[in-house]
């Protein structure tokens, strides 16, 4: 059976490796199908792609795409697009506008809370000054002993409600979806499990994606426990989407979920990848 890992993080958004050494990580994970999916960035394809091709892995290109629907954070993973695409790439640009100076926004909240220099403690994990993001202030915390890990941090601090918490209007879901579906990507629902939607929430925005263009949602990804395996498993099957796959893997040590570790989807259902070539 392929071994499919279609959700990953480089330095190019809020991952710790070049997108290279993470392509060698899903290698030495056993990944067959491997996609890069950088946040509202697609910098690292050329090198994710020259190093997958480099150790016989079938690439696909990627991306995660956050948009503000109905007052809720969701990330839309595409996949198997023309990166050359203007539309995606300016689209892309337009979501990523805003980060510094929210940023700048969290920092001041810390410091009101006893943690100074956030901003510049945090620009030191950064790879890409266009893509600052809450995984960077979060090992800044950790690494300065505020916090004892990453979960600690997302618990006490940088969500809804706590110190260093700056809402933030991303993408539109019918941009992005369209954005990935003209560059001739398919749109996949990231870890659907993470929202936090009552059920007819999010009978209501599957019902939005469909209409938009969108096709996928990822059932088996390390950010779902076993059950939601399954609840979204039947999700999928109960809204005709294809069921996509991916760790969500960020860094050595801090992802709980490596690089083609997950199992494989459940029965009955249509994989993302059922046409692809591979
Ligand atoms: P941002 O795009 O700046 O809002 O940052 C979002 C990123 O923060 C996500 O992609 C995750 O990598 C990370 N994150 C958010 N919530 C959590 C959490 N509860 N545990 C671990 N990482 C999280
Ligand atoms: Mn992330
Ligand atoms: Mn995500
Ligand atoms: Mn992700």
């Amino acid at each position: 059976m392929l071994n499919v890992d279609l959700h990953c993080h480089s330095t190019v958004s809020d991952g710790a490796l070049a997108p290279a050494a993470v392509a060698a990580r899903a290698k030495a994970g056993g990944v067959d199908v491997w996609a890069l999916t950088d946040h509202d960035e697609i910098g690292g394809i050329s090198e994710a792609r020259d190093a997958a091709r480099g150790l016989g892995m079938h690439y696909v290109t990627g991306v995660e795409i956050s948009v503000t629907w109905a007052a809720h954070t969701i990330h839309i993973v595409g996949l198997n697009f023309d990166e050359k695409n203007e539309d995606l790439a300016g689209g892309l640009h337009q979501t990523r506008s805003g980060r510094e100076r929210r940023a700048h926004e969290m920092a001041a909240q810390l410091a009101e809370v006893g943690v100074p220099d956030a901003f510049e403690g945090a620009l030191r994990y950064v790879g890409n000054p266009d893509l600052i993001s809450r995984t960077h202030f979060a090992r800044f915390m950790v690494e300065t002993g505020v916090c004892k890990d990453i979960q600690d941090v997302f618990s006490n601090y940088l969500t809804e409600g706590k110190p260093g918490y700056v809402p933030h209007r991303w993408a539109k879901l019918q941009d992005a979806v369209k954005w990935i579906r003209g560059a001739g990507g398919i749109a996949v629902v990231a870890h659907p499990g993470r929202y936090n939607l009552s059920d007819l929430e999010q009978d209501v925005f599957l019902a939005e994606f469909k209409r938009a263009g969108g096709t996928g949602v990822e059932v088996v990804t390390g950010s779902h426990t076993p059950e939601e395996f399954d609840i979204y498993a039947r999700v999928a099957r109960r809204h005709g989407l294809l069921a996509s796959r991916g760790s969500d893997f960020h860094a050595p040590g801090e992802s709980q979920t490596e690089l083609g570790s997950l199992p494989p989807l459940p029965p009955n259902l249509m994989p993302v990848w059922h046409d692809w070539r591979v």
